[in-house]
């Protein structure tokens, strides 16, 4: 890796990042329309199959190397684009490598343990990515905003005063912490809409037939909590973004730009692991050399002799 376009894809994640210990309000300290000075989405469109590229080689080389692994979480508000983005940034990469998990409303099954289990199961093995499509983090946004979820989460008295939501939080970053410690690094997205171009991407999917299936009544009912929402990724965002595990804000007004981002933060992720292609020794090359001499034959040694002999006889 050029040492140049690291630093360049580098300064691009840079301004997504939230420090960790800063308290961020948004609306207001990440822009949704945000592009960096990219004025043509033909450009954008350009860079994105680059880091698509770059994605596909530090992807073969994460799963040959059999080590470390990646879990990339997506958290958005409806029609932020997470499945679009996870369709596009992942087109060229090997699908035995990656594993995605999209979490719903919790099964019976699912809310008689802790609130983190069904999360553990779908984590990814040394050698994947990992996509979390919605994550543990929906356990302080729509948890949060909808109190009666954690009534159906059945937490003994003491587990659900009002420090729950702090609580949770140092709890979450524990065990990211422990995640990361152990060769897995997690790597987190939030598509950052704005209120206007949702509501555009609501109408689209009522008016457009085809689109008919993505739209559901219960959307705009959660676009009527908008402000409690903001609030809640607010706090999330302040109080979960660590040195270990920072939060991305990517902003998602324009879906190709939210993927170019998209796609820069893991491969910046990627170039921060530089994975490398597992060595054999010295011992084990000898013996590869014998077993290439008696698989290539004399056929080769022929073919190599008169090549040789033709390239003599061309020379002038
Ligand atoms: P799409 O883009 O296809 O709509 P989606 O991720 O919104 O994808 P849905 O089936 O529409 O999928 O919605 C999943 C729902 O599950 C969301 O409303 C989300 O808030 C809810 N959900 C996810 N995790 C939890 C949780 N831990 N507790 C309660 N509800 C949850
Ligand atoms: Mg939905």
């Amino acid at each position: 890796m050029a040492d140049v376009r690291a630093e360049r894809i580098a300064q691009f994640v840079s301004p997504l990042r939230v420090r960790p210990g800063t308290e961020v309000r948004l609306p207001d300290d990440f822009d949704p329309a945000y592009k960096a000075g990219i004025s043509k989405k033909k450009d954008g469109v350009e860079l994105l199959r680059g880091g698509i590229e770059l994605l596909a080689d530090y992807q073969q080389r994460l799963a040959a190397q059999d080590v470390y692994g990646v879990l990339v979480c997506l958290q958005a508000l409806d029609a932020g684009g997470k499945d679009g983005t996870i369709r596009h940034v992942m087109s060229g990469v090997n699908p035995q490598g990656v594993r995605v998990a999209s979490f719903k409303v919790p099964s019976e099954e699912e809310l008689d343990h802790d609130y983190l289990w069904r999360y553990s199961r779908h984590l990814p093995r040394r050698g994947e990515i990992g996509i979390f499509n919605r994550s543990h983090y929906e356990e302080v946004l729509v948890v949060r905003v909808h109190p009666e979820n954690l009534r159906r989460q059945k937490l003994p008295g003491a587990a659900r005063g009002p420090d729950v939501w702090e609580r949770r939080y140092r709890e979450i970053n524990d065990w990211e912490r422990y995640l990361t410690d152990n060769g897995f690094r997690v790597v987190k997205l939030f598509l950052n809409l704005s209120k206007e171009e949702q509501r555009v991407r609501f109408l689209k999917r009522i008016d457009v037939p085809e689109r008919n299936w993505k739209f559901s009544p219960a959307d705009v009912r959660e676009r009527a909590r908008w402000d409690d929402y903001q609030r809640a990724f607010s706090q999330m965002l302040s109080a979960t973004s660590t040195e270990w595990a920072p939060w991305y804000v990517i902003p998602a007004d324009r879906k190709w730009f939210a993927r170019l981002c998209a796609a820069a933060v893991l491969v910046h992720t990627l170039i921060d692991i530089d994975p490398q292609y597992p060595q054999v020794s010295e011992q084990t090359r000898r013996e590869l050399a014998e077993i290439r001499k008696d698989l290539a034959g004399p056929e080769e040694k022929t073919k190599k002799k008169n090549k040789n002999d033709k390239n003599k006889k061309n020379k002038p």
